[in-house]
């Protein structure tokens, strides 16, 4: 017999899939990492065991325990995941711009969710990293996670994504691409292929609205780079410590509209039914292909699933009041 002990056993070895139709006018061979295929339905259930586990071996997270964090939903899935198989609570901390699936997604699994405006500074008291801060010092036993600054998030993927991309690639790889949040996926993967090949280049996609591009290439933050912006779960208002500018060779910044109309062709021509920053990330990526040639591998890690947006970028209605489609 061949069975998983729980579901967290389940989490990682996603398939590597080729890009076929969208990709047609590229030069190289491009592969998405494909990590819908987690228990939780994102890459962020492999970071959030790695940062639960890394809790517990020193104490900061101790038996009966309630999880706090800010979540746009995906660390959140992962997080109650591991405090279901492991006996924690969960409260998490949303902002409101974030889609109503992904509450009612984390509510369905057993957490308490509490939401937050968007349009106010990350150092307003009511902005969701200062509630979320607030919760934690006001809860007796619990762990305030983090995922920004947790340096457990880059190490999770570390150890366990760019192993596989290495694995799957059997060496080959030429660039990887992905979308920048916390930047635990970029950084860590980005560190483990570099480790490998420095001669790798590691490209983040990033939103308008967003500081990382600015701060890559001139060294200065600059707050007139941000503003609300539609597409989720990339780009940041702050500096999180999980994004390593040393290991990224480049950022690109893709369009909301362009991210959401990519979310729907990634659907359509190639069958794979995923979140916004998947189509950030192939519409990044086609911006870039000046930077590819014949013999490259290109790998794009595609983040979540397509059901957690449903009423936004699958929904024409909304896709025309936004005026992304006619
Ligand atoms: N896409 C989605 C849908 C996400 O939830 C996240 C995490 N915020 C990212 C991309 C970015 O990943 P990371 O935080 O590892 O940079």
């Amino acid at each position: 017999m061949h069975y998983a002990e729980n579901i967290l056993e389940t989490i990682g070895n996603t398939p590597l899939v080729k890009l076929n139709k969208l990709t047609k006018d590229l030069p190289c061979l491009v592969l998405a990492k494909y990590e819908t295929f987690n228990p939780g339905n994102s890459v962020k259930d492999r970071m959030a065991v790695k940062m639960v586990e890394d809790a517990e071996a020193d104490g900061r997270l101790k038996p009966g325990g309630t999880i706090i964090e800010g979540t746009s939903g995906n660390t959140g899935m992962g997080l109650a995941l591991v405090a279901i198989v492991k006996g924690y609570k969960c409260i998490f901390v949303m902002s409101d711009k974030q889609s109503k699936e992904k509450m009612d997604i984390l509510r369905a699994v057993g957490a308490e969710v509490i939401v937050c405006p968007t349009d106010v500074a990350p150092d307003d008291p009511r902005s969701y990293y200062s509630v979320a801060r607030r919760l934690s010092e006001e809860t007796p036993n619990s762990w305030y996670v983090n995922q920004y600054d947790n340096l457990s998030n880059a190490k999770a993927h570390y150890e366990s994504t760019g192993p596989e991309i290495w694995k799957q690639t059997g060496g080959k790889i030429t660039h990887f691409v992905v979308g920048v949040g916390t930047g635990g996926t970029v950084s860590g993967v980005g560190k483990y292929l570099k480790e490998q090949n420095p001669d790798i280049k590691v490209w983040g996609i990033d939103t308008y609205g967003s500081v990382f591009k600015k701060y890559h290439e001139t060294g200065i933050f600059d707050e007139n780079e941000i503003y609300p912006y539609v597409t989720e779960g990339i780009g940041e208002d702050i500096l999180p410590k999980n994004v390593d500018f040393d290991i990224i060779d480049g950022f690109e910044k893709v369009t909301d509209k362009d991210a959401a109309v990519y979310t729907q062709l990634l659907a359509k021509e190639e069958g794979m039914f995923l979140g916004n920053s998947a189509g950030a990330a192939i519409k990044g990526l086609l911006q870039l292909k000046e930077h590819f040639t014949k013999d490259d591998v290109v790998v794009v890690l595609f983040h979540d699933h397509g059901s957690r947006y449903v009423g936004k970028m699958f929904n024409n209605e909304w896709m025309r009041e936004m005026g992304y489609i006619d």
